[in-house]
């Protein structure tokens, strides 16, 4: 059976390069919808494009041009149509932006793809972890769909992390898949969150799907310390990380959670390292996310009193820039670059929160300090139409809460939350 051109085909083009349409008898039955969907590519005129790129689950093909496609015939149909243009026919069927009952529209999705890590930084994760069970993650397929479910509905920002996300089988794929709302303009920015130990491998590769700055959490630049706050982390190898990234033209925030007795006599060092490579430096309150065996009153260090320390030693003017997350920025004089504080327990940050998080495995949580969360592995999975996954983002968007109420004190020693913060990402 070969292509008989007709003059339905590419009827439904909603982008610049591609054409989309439907093959009504195709191999429907042999074939899993992605790959039936992924095979109404053609992309326009003679280009030719890895599948892989257009639909990660196809692997390593060529989309052949439409000579070489074999079908029964060719019709125009968009309810067939790939993901790629879901976001579109979305919003051509005029479903409204997410906005919660406090009037907060949520335009920024952070995105947990594995809550496994090739680390297991002592405020963050015990260092015997039970993961979660392979079967239960959403393949990146998935991952993909629900992400531009959330594109569709006004999310501009979409952050992956994890776990390390550089870690999860494939990784690239979905940066691939993901880059196509960034080459439409429906989404401002994809961006990472990682402990730097696979930029190596990657940072190219992420760079040429369309992200342009990234997150490295760094707590030590001494290489002891290092490893005993990691358990397992190679300093070296983060900070090999870090020059392939900024060789790459990535340009780099530092992340440092401040460890009381720990780190908390380094951040002068921290500051004129990063300023002088020019990242900026963020420092986060460790937060009571999950158990992880030591006492994190030990641990804790409001960051009220490093700023007041590090203001004796430096000259910290205030900025109104935001950089869409919860820190507030400082500029250092002395060194030019900013320096952001991340403050949810002296601080709370939640009146202009414009973000909700996925898990790995499809739980949308409203609110990082909060255990309510909604399941939409179950819609996502009931139906390839959107329906009932829109359905299950409105309901749990009406519930997202004013705030969350962390508190380290000495009467509450179990963890304010029991979920760690691998599981829904930072
Ligand atoms: N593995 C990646 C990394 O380390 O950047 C991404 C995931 S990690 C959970 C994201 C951020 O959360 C990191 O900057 C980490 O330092 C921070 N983090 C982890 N546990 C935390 C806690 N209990 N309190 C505050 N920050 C925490
Ligand atoms: Fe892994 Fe990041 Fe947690 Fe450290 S903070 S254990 S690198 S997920």
């Amino acid at each position: 059976m070969h292509v008989r051109p007709s003059g339905h085909e590419g009827s439904s083009c909603h982008s610049n390069h591609i054409k989309f349409i439907n093959f009504a008898g195709v191999n429907r039955r042999r074939e899993t919808a992605p790959r039936r969907l992924a095979k109404c590519l053609v992309l326009d005129g003679r280009q030719s494009k890895r599948l892989s790129e257009l639909w990660p689950c196809l692997g390593d093909r060529n989309l052949c041009d439409r000579n070489s496609l074999t079908m029964e015939s060719v019709q125009a149909d968009n309810m067939l149509i790939d993901r790629a243009a879901a976001p579109e026919l979305d919003r051509a069927r005029g479903r409204a932006s997410l906005v919660d009952p406090f009037g907060r529209a949520i335009s920024y999705l952070r995105v947990s793809v594995t809550d496994r890590c090739d680390f297991r930084c002592v405020y963050c994760m015990a260092e015997n972890m039970t993961f979660l069970p392979k079967a239960g993650l959403l393949t990146l397929e998935e991952l993909d769909r629900l992400c531009s479910a959330f594109i569709s509905r006004g999310v501009r920002k979409l952050r992956l992390t994890g776990g390390e996300p550089l870690v999860r089988r494939e990784i690239m794929t979905l940066f691939s898949s993901l880059s196509r709302h960034l080459r439409s303009g429906r989404l401002d920015e994809l961006t990472l969150t990682t402990n730097g130990s696979q930029l190596g491998k990657y940072a190219h590769e992420i760079r040429a799907h369309g992200v342009r700055r990234l997150n490295v959490s760094l707590d030590t630049l001494d290489a002891d310390k290092f490893r005993a706050i990691t358990r397992w982390g190679s300093l070296s190898q983060v900070l090999a990380g870090i020059d392939a990234a900024q060789e790459a033209g990535l340009k780099i925030k530092i992340n440092a959670v401040a460890l009381k007795g720990v780190n908390d006599d380094e951040f002068p060092r921290l500051i004129e390292w990063a300023h002088g490579r020019g990242m900026d430096l963020t420092l986060i309150e460790v937060m009571p996310l999950g158990e992880i065996g030591d006492g994190r009153l030990d641990q804790y260090l409001p960051l009220s009193i490093v700023r007041a320390r590090l203001a004796e030693r430096y000259t910290l003017e205030d900025l109104d820039y935001r950089s869409g997350g919860p820190a507030r920025y400082v500029r250092v004089a002395e060194t030019g670059g900013m320096l952001g504080f991340i403050t949810p327990m002296t601080h709370n940050f939640c009146e202009s929160c414009n973000r909700v998080r996925v898990t790995c495995t499809g739980t949308l949580y409203m609110c990082l300090g909060q255990e309510d969360a909604a399941d939409l592995r179950k819609p996502l999975r009931a139906s390839e139409s959107n329906d009932l996954l829109f359905a299950a983002i409105d309901e749990a968007i009406s519930r997202k809460p004013k705030g969350h109420d962390f508190i380290i004190d000495r009467s509450h020693k179990r963890p304010a939350l029991a979920r760690h913060m691998s599981v829904t990402g930072g």
